[in-house]
């Protein structure tokens, strides 16, 4: 169904009832933007459980989800998301001339939204359907990238503090600006992120991750410090420190890079989770050594230790913790075998180790290549081939020591009409090298036949 017949349809049985309703929030900047998504929030001017029970009838729909105490429902409809909720009145005494009053009612209810670029509405009503309602200057700060609030922004994060979240999340998504009076109060407001759950603070913080650059935001949450507050242990990779002749690359800069390695290869949440964390543990085993400078020894271990704690008290599922604590544990382990006396035993091992993991875990190793020297970057590149060329010849090796034929005895028995013998185990033993010489496929109609065809020389 196409978006205009599907508002029209909703607004038409909305009139039906003496309502009014209008698109606002996500939809309508996407929009703007050039691309409208299939997540569609509406305000709605009226009751909207009174609203939900009129579509429940009309259109025969069955996965409708209403929250009472919330004034707002939910439902699928021909492959659309959608989300109704009540315009506020509280603030309003007038209710006698109903016309102000509907626009009051959405005014205020825009005036709640987090940020002008979210306040946009679109009236959808017959008489002025598309028209856009902007009351905040959305549509200026979508043209020129950036982030404010329709109010004043402190009591705006003091009302809810995830908005500093959000906000750092539209910056790195649209790849806008934080508008400087608002970056201002995240700072001075950041401290109250803390009162927000921890589900809702983990749930932006993957979008920020899953941004086509989720640096951006890693960026940003330092510098507002938001990061400080839910995630201590990546602000304390912060920083470098001179000794003698010796630094040590800033492990904050770097993980920001490996993440957005992995996010260029449009990596999962839980791998762009891995890059983040793999380091972890370097602020803890940092030693200084008077003769080999810098050094993290065991960094792999406690990080993987600190991994778990981290996404354990974030709500992260079991399943992520298990993968970001494999992928973290093993991160050194690849690039310790391009070692020249490496045994075909090692290899298989850290490969047996990674099982289901191991094409993450090679994809974390080359996104961990970030040094600035182009020679250093060329020598890591070609050991990171090497290991990877090795390992798929300890593969091909197994595979060819575990390599049966797809025809078996007991079938070449019958093929050529003999008894148990040694000639059976010589016809074997020619399918085989046929196969692995590469002069039939390894599959079991092309051996029959190419069995047959070797028939008489075979039985002679
Ligand atoms: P997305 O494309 O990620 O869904 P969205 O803008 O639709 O982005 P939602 O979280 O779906 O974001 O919220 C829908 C709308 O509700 C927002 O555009 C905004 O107007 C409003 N909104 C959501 N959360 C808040 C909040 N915490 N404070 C104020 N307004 C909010
Ligand atoms: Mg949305």
């Amino acid at each position: 169904m196409e978006t205009k017949e599907l508002f029209q349809k909703l607004s038409m049985l909305a009139a039906e009832i003496d309502y009014d309703i209008y698109v606002v929030g996500g939809y309508v900047r996407d929009l703007q933007l050039g691309s409208p998504g299939k997540d569609i929030d509406f305000v709605v001017i009226g009751d909207a459980m009174r609203f939900a029970d009129y579509l429940k009838k009309n259109l025969q729909i069955s996965n409708l989800v209403q929250y009472q105490r919330f004034g707002t429902f939910m439902m699928t409809y021909a492959g659309y998301q959608l989300e109704f909720v009540n315009a506020r009145k509280e603030s309003y005494e007038d209710t006698s001339r109903k016309p102000q009053t509907q626009q009051a009612d959405l005014y205020t209810d825009l005036s709640r939204r987090d940020f002008t670029i979210n306040t946009l509405a679109m009236d959808i009503s017959k008489e002025k359907y598309g028209e856009i309602i902007d009351v905040y200057d959305g549509i200026r700060d979508l043209k020129h990238g950036i982030i404010r609030t329709p109010l004043q922004p402190e009591q705006t994060f003091y009302d809810d503090p995830l908005r500093m979240m959000r906000a750092v999340r539209f910056a790195t998504r649209f790849g806008f600006q934080i508008d400087s009076k608002i970056f201002e109060a995240i700072r001075k407001e950041n401290e109250r992120l803390s009162i927000v759950s921890q589900e809702r603070i983990t749930e932006e913080f993957n979008k920020i991750l899953m941004a086509n650059q989720p640096s951006r935001g890693l960026h940003l949450l330092d510098e507002t410090e938001l990061l400080q507050v839910f995630l201590p242990e990546m602000a304390a990779m912060k920083g470098v420190e001179q000794k003698k002749n010796f630094h040590h690359k800033d492990v904050f800069y770097h993980t920001l890079e490996v993440v957005d390695n992995i996010a260029e290869q449009n990596g999962t949440l839980q791998l762009r989770l891995a890059a983040l964390l793999h380091d972890v543990g370097k602020p803890r085993t940092k030693r200084f050594d008077q003769e080999s400078g810098w050094t993290f020894y065991g960094h792999e271990i406690v990080g993987e230790r600190m991994a778990n704690a981290i996404l354990k008290r974030m709500r992260y599922s079991n399943e992520i913790i298990q993968y970001v604590k494999k992928l973290t544990k093993l991160h050194l382990r690849p690039m310790a075998l391009v070692d020249e006396d490496v045994t075909d035993s090692a290899i298989r091992r850290v490969m047996f180790n990674a099982g289901e993991e191991l094409e993450d875990l090679m994809d974390l190793c080359r996104a961990d290549i970030t040094s600035k020297n182009p020679q250093r970057v060329e020598r890591f590149l070609d050991n990171y081939d090497q290991v990877v060329k090795k390992m798929a010849e300890v593969e091909e090796r197994d595979r060819i020591r575990n390599f049966q034929p797809p025809v078996n005895g007991v079938e070449i028995m019958e093929l050529f009409n003999l008894e148990a013998g040694p000639r059976v185990g010589k016809i074997k033993k020619f399918i085989e090298n046929a196969i692995l010489d590469g002069q039939v496929s390894n599959e079991h109609d092309a051996c029959v036949e190419y069995l047959m065809q070797h028939k008489e020389e075979l039985l002679d």
